[in-house]
């Protein structure tokens, strides 16, 4: 019985041995097979770094990855908090875990060499290994397709004269400002306004002089705001503004202070101008058209009154 037992422990150590030996062995031939990619490339538990490859140390400025496991290096700080990008926020310490729970397993990080001191975009994709509670991480350089994305978006995004949004972007920001408010039931305020005469000043001075004053304006502006505060050229001389948690007696005085700040502004080639305001609050369920409607009758009016004013609706 004795003896059965014995056999039994020592069946059982060699095992264990066995297997210990295999996973060492596996270890190392993961490290090889990591070390000899192009691409940054790691061995991970659901929230610990084991292996990281070569090119993944170059690219954090590491010398080994003795260093980069003694350091106790968090990964995930070494990803940049960007929009659509993952970072230490996203899903918190068990990212990788999560990231195996989304839907194609992947995610997109940003980083900023060591090497070169540039940022690089890097889709995330993760395999985890058969009989091993551990996961493979690879990472693909997009750099050059989330660049261009950028660009063009930018493009989509931004008026290219006075590089502040134009109207395809705030009519994307109002769905979700509306949403918002209707749900939460937040206030929130708009304002209108279009520099007065302005066919006068392209005509007297030329259109690049009118140029130049449209840009001046939305500095001018973006000055005056808090940077929650979405500005935007609505079209031609037309500025529009939506100011978030502002009722509309809070934002016809901050529409006067831009008032006041424009009239007494000295725009090159052209100096003093005037613009006129219309001002409205968000009424609970009415729908975009209606609160474009009332705000651009409060500017007409106070064209109409003699421009170079405030009219709130
Ligand atoms: P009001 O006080 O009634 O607003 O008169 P206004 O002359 O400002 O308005 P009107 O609509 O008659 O003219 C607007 C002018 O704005 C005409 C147009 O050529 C000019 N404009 C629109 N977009 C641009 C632009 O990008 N650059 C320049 N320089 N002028 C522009
Ligand atoms: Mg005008
Ligand atoms: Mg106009």
């Amino acid at each position: 019985m004795e003896a059965l037992f014995a056999y039994a422990i020592m069946t059982f150590l060699v095992w264990i041995f066995a297997h210990y030996l295999y996973r060492v062995r596996s270890t190392k031939f993961i490290k090889s097979f990591l070390d000899s990619q192009n691409s940054m490339m790691l061995l991970a538990s659901s929230n610990k770094v084991k292996i990281l490859n070569k090119n993944g140390l170059e690219l954090l400025g590491f010398n080994s990855l003795k260093e980069f496991l003694d350091e106790k290096t968090c990964l995930l700080n070494s990803f940049i908090v960007e929009e659509e990008c993952l970072d230490k926020h996203t899903y918190g310490k068990r990212w990788i875990e999560a990231i195996e729970k989304t839907k194609y397993q992947s995610a997109k990080v940003k980083i900023k060499s060591k090497k070169d001191g540039l940022f690089y975009y890097y889709r995330i994709k993760l395999s985890k290994l058969e009989g091993r509670n551990e996961y493979i991480l690879i990472f693909t350089d997009v750099s050059d397709f989330e660049r261009s994305k950028n660009e063009l978006k930018n493009c989509a995004e931004n008026d290219p004269l006075t590089k502040i949004y134009n109207r395809t972007k705030v009519n994307h920001l109002f769905e979700s400002i509306f949403v918002n408010a209707k749900k939460y039931n937040q206030h929130f305020s708009v304002i209108l306004f279009d520099i007065d005469h302005f066919k006068m000043i392209n005509d007297t001075h030329g259109h690049n002089v009118g140029d130049k004053v449209l840009f001046e304006l939305a500095r001018l502006t973006q000055s005056l705001f808090r940077s929650s505060d979405i500005l935007a050229r609505w079209g031609g001389e037309e500025f529009i503004l939506i100011l978030k948690d502002t009722t509309g007696k809070q934002a016809s005085m901050l529409a006067n202070r831009v008032r006041v700040a424009i009239d007494k502004y000295n725009f090159t080639g052209v100096g003093n101008l005037t613009c006129s305001f219309g001002v409205t609050q968000y009424q609970l369920d009415e729908r975009k058209i209606e609160l474009l409607e009332r705000v651009d009758e409060a500017l007409y009016e106070a064209k109409e009154n003699g421009r170079n004013r405030v009219v709130i609706k």
